[in-house]
């Protein structure tokens, strides 16, 4: 129910953090994996250490905010490997500062990075799907798309932005067979929480105290959804926000 042999994923952001989480779980269940992002030498990293772990991996540099990059992403794919099984979307950034100290261009490049990418990769990708008879899109949010914060303004529109395009296209595309999911991580330990917790006084001891599970969650805590959404156990779950957060968001 969860292999994933022959299958082919593209995994944005898949350099690190919880991309590369992600694209460790499903190498583990069988998959071939596509890594896009911008960093040459980081994705060329990430493809040697999922090639030690017995997976076939290609890295496609790929700014996701470029429409055009995005179609020669999918293209370069299929030319590879022959088909697209799954597209997770996941490449993101934030810009910490409250809505008065934000400029407009600052505004249009988180929007454009975490929510108009996701737009471009799954329009994209649907072509390919539609011609297979099925397909599985992870869109990743976060728990900024549900609660606010005072330092995050434009993330929070992003990734509650996620939620309803993950909604809206799970709908269109059901009868293609497509699912299309979104996962929202609580606190993980990655390159980009590192920066906020330099940037957020507090923000350890706040998130150690309010996550129920106690911790901080780890890159591989997000592989196990990441196989679930994209093998045939979910060929019936559609449109559905998973939270994987230790509990963070049902705390009272
Ligand atoms: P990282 O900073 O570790 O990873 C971000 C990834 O996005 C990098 O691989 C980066 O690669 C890629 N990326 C950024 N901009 C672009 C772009 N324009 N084109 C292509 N790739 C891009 O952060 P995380 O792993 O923490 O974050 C991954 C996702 O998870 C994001 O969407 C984030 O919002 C979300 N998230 C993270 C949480 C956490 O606690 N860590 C919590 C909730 C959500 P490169 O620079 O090489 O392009």
């Amino acid at each position: 129910m969860f292999e994933l042999k022959g299958r082919v994923a593209i995994v944005t952001g898949g350099n690190g953090g919880i991309g590369l989480g992600m694209a460790r779980g499903l190498a583990s269940a069988g998959a071939r994996i596509v890594i896009a992002a911008r960093d040459a030498g980081k994705s060329r990293a990430a493809v040697q250490e999922l090639a030690g772990r017995g997976a076939e991996a290609h890295a496609v540099a790929t700014d996701v905010t470029d429409e055009g990059a995005v179609g020669r992403l999918i293209a370069a794919t299929i030319e590879r490997f022959g088909r697209l099984d799954v597209l997770v979307n996941n490449a993101g950034m934030n810009i910490r500062k409250p809505a008065h100290e934000l400029a407009l261009d600052e505004w249009r490049r988180v929007l454009d990075t975490n929510l108009t990418s996701a737009f471009l990769c799954s329009k994209a990708a649907y072509p390919a799907f539609k011609a297979a008879g099925r397909g599985k899109i992870i869109n990743i949010g976060s728990m900024m798309s549900i609660f606010g914060a005072s330092f995050a303004p434009v993330y929070s529109a992003s990734k509650g932005g996620i939620v309803q395009l993950t909604k809206s296209t799970a709908v269109a595309w059901a009868r293609d067979n497509v699912q299309v999911n979104a996962v929202l991580p609580g606190w993980i330990d990655t390159e980009l929480t590192r920066n906020a917790r330099r940037e957020v006084p507090g923000l350890n001891d706040n998130v150690l105290r309010r996550t129920p599970a106690g911790r901080w969650g780890d890159i591989d805590d997000m592989a196990g959804v990441a196989v679930f959404l994209a093998s045939a156990a979910s060929d019936f779950v559609t449109g559905a926000i998973i939270p994987v957060d230790g509990g963070y968001s049902i705390q009272g």
